[in-house]
């Protein structure tokens, strides 16, 4: 069992079961989360037979870093190794008043958007919950983590259960107490599980990740669309605003070559007005995998004038980590293919 991927409550009930008092389970739980707290050892006061027995029943960190590079900028980027030999990356980004982490939900990606190294291969398989928060426990022992994207590898909705749960366990008032409203969870747009999440967590932010308005765009560089397209997203997404009262962000990714006439400018302000969303605006970083094409400058500043005439409101996000391949979509299987071969000699 992954001790991170517990709840406080399912602690408890494990606990229980074996006959331990209640305390002690609340004792494992808050001791565990202590940033100087490194293994059941560390807590005082528990009974030496009972550490051998959590560590018998217990896998406490389900991945080791395997290289790390730091951005001028203060960005992380970790790759972590999980106990299956696969790799993931997670980033740390910080700011002078939040710590953001990036994690990822998946080994690999479905979804397959032409822009992005991640999907080239497809999905290998989903993480576990406690894969997903031992990727912010990592960057914690840095600094207090205080939000969470879903925006690494992965599609988070596919992998449902899991990124819900770890949600819960990173929000448990004992462990690091994460307020729901601190996470994000990224989506190219999976209609059934968008409007279950309305249900199941409304405080958690949903981002969209647009990327075209139109179908046939969308098809092309979103393939996911072909499954879902823009009328059965939009259906999901009118019941989920009907439930959940917050804002939401539309992401784009700037593409030269693919989604920035001026009429795909004025269908995603339409799109964007339609639900009250924020746009964010994100220049591509080329990956030598893909296709496309960054903008200039000048390319960027008439797509956003032309938003902001047809009345959305956007803003073009930085490019926070690009000199270590740390902005979206930028996981290089080659390169990592290459650190991992090389790790192996
Ligand atoms: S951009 Fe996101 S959804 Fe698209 S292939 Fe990459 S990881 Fe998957």
């Amino acid at each position: 069992m992954d001790f991170y991927g517990l709840t406080q409550e399912e602690l408890r009930t494990w606990a229980t079961g074996i006959g331990l008092p209640a305390f002690r389970a609340n004792q494992l739980f808050t001791g565990l989360y202590r940033p100087d707290v490194m293994g059941f050892a560390d807590i005082k006061g528990l009974p030496r037979d009972l550490i051998g027995r959590l560590a018998n029943e217990f896998r406490l960190f389900p991945a080791e870093e395997h290289t790390r590079q730091e951005s001028r900028d203060g960005t992380v980027k970790s790759l972590l190794r999980l106990q299956d030999g696969k790799l993931i990356e997670c980033v740390s980004i910080p700011t002078s008043d939040r710590h953001t982490v990036c994690v990822s939900s998946q080994v690999g990606c479905a979804v397959g958007c032409t822009f992005c190294a991640s999907g080239q291969n497809g999905v290998e398989r989903d993480l576990t919950a406690g894969e997903i928060v031992y990727q912010i426990l990592h960057h914690h022992r840095r600094r207090p983590v205080t939000n969470v994207v879903f925006m690494g590898s992965g599609e988070p909705l596919f992998n449902y259960a899991n990124v819900l749960q770890a949600v819960r366990v990173l929000a448990e008032p004992e462990g690091l107490g994460m307020g729901r409203r601190r996470f994000t969870i990224s989506t190219s747009g999976v209609p059934n599980r968008i409007r279950s999440l309305a249900q199941d967590e409304p405080q958690v932010t949903l981002a969209l990740s647009i990327h075209a308005a139109d179908d046939e765009t969308r098809n092309r560089i979103v393939p996911l669309n072909r499954r879902w397209p823009l009328d059965d997203l939009m259906s999901a997404m009118d019941d989920y605003s009907t439930l959940v009262n917050r804002r939401m962000t539309l992401e784009y990714v700037l593409l030269a070559d693919a989604n920035m006439s001026p009429e795909h400018a004025d269908r995603l302000a339409l799109l964007a007005r339609r639900y009250g969303a924020h746009i964010n605006l994100i220049p591509f970083n080329p990956v030598t995998e893909t296709p496309h094409i960054r903008p200039t400058t000048t390319q960027v500043d008439a797509f956003v004038a032309r938003v902001t005439e047809a009345g959305g409101h956007c803003t073009v996000r930085g490019q926070r980590g690009a000199d270590i391949d740390a902005a979206c979509g930028q996981l290089k299987k080659k390169q990592i293919q290459a650190t991992v071969d090389h790790h192996h000699e």
